[in-house]
């Protein structure tokens, strides 16, 4: 059995294992794809002490300094369900889709989030080629150009007004007739120069040429007219989706299916902590969850030399 088994092997959970490890304990971690989101993202300019990387390399970097500790990787591995000690200081198991149990005295769960996809044409074919899901990491890049927010909730607000005051113009596009962020959010919006709001539209098609974006195309579903903005940037903002469905019915879960923690990452489950994207801690950036990976295994480390 394995002091500390993590779950998931983003930056929170490399973060977690390097840090439980240099503790002198056995660490173990499971995760489906080493490197988490990292494995999507090409420039990386927001890690801080690093000026610049892209995010194969980042994920890289993060195995290398797992490895050098002696962690038990296990790639490729999806956990299917968590089943908790019956008595403190007990074993918790997680159980692998392909049928393995792994049982540990304590469990770090790091499965981070996915962003939820618009699924029209253009949207896969140009990712990281103009269409992007996260203002606070790509918003440089579209310094004085013009750029697209589909989504007219908090989060695609939000990405709005931090966009408005980086790029030249900024059109918004929420499906249903109204926006549904918070009133003030809406009335910052509408107040800046540069923003266009299109309610009641929806998003047909990402266009582009010789591999870059260049527009996008949206149905008015008041009178079914299709119109075309000309762009070169267009920011999903429809959701982002915890990797949390293995664990419902088992600890507790925000009513966004994150996973809600503590200040020191303990979970509702004893001996269970979690840190990244998969929780409820706000922010969802690399530092941060490299951060939350850390904290979580000091206090794995802490409830091991109290049981
Ligand atoms: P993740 O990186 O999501 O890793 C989750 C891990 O859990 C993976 O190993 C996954 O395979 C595994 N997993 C999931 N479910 C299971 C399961 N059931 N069993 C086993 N393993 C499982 N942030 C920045 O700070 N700067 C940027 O420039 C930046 N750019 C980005 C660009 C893009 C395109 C995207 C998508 C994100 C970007 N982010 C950026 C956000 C950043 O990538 C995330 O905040 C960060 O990766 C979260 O780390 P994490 O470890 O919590 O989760």
């Amino acid at each position: 059995p394995y002091d500390v088994l993590i779950v998931g092997g983003g930056p929170a959970g490399a973060a977690a294992a390097v840090y439980a490890a240099r503790k002198g304990i056995r660490v173990g971690i499971a995760a489906e794809r080493f490197g988490g989101q990292l494995n999507d993202t090409m420039s990386i300019e927001n890690y801080i002490s690093v000026l610049e990387t892209n995010g194969p390399k980042l994920a890289a970097d993060l195995e290398a300094q797992v490895q050098h500790y002696g962690v038990e990787i296990m790639a490729m591995q999806r956990a299917s369900k968590i089943v908790s000690a019956e008595q403190t200081g007990g074993m918790t198991e997680v159980h692998l889709e392909n049928g393995g149990v792994l049982k540990a005295k304590s469990v770090i769960l790091s499965t981070g989030a996915r962003w939820r996809n618009v699924n029209v044409p253009g949207e896969a074919e140009y990712k990281n080629k103009g269409v992007a899901y996260c203002p606070h990491c790509d918003g440089p890049l579209f310094k004085g150009k013009r750029v697209s927010v589909i989504g007219g909730g908090n989060s695609g607000v939000e990405a709005a007004i931090d966009l408005a005051g980086i790029v030249e113009h900024v059109t918004l596009i929420e499906f249903a007739d109204q926006l549904k962020a918070d009133a003030v959010l809406v009335n910052k919006l509408k107040s800046l120069p540069n923003v266009t709001i299109h309610a009641n539209a929806q998003t047909t098609e990402i266009t582009g040429e010789s591999g870059k974006v260049n527009g996008l195309s949206y149905k008015d579903r008041a009178t079914d007219v299709v119109h075309h903005i000309e762009l070169e940037g267009v920011f999903v903002q429809i959701g982002l989706v915890p990797n949390t469905e293995f664990l419902k019915g088992t600890l507790e879960l925000s009513k966004f299916g994150e996973i809600v923690v503590d200040a020191k990452g303990h979970t509702s489950m004893p001996g269970v902590f979690a840190a990244g994207d998969c929780t409820t801690v706000p922010y969802k950036q690399i530092i941060i969850a490299a951060g939350e990976g850390a904290k979580a295994a000091l206090s794995a480390f802490d409830h091991l030399i109290r049981n």
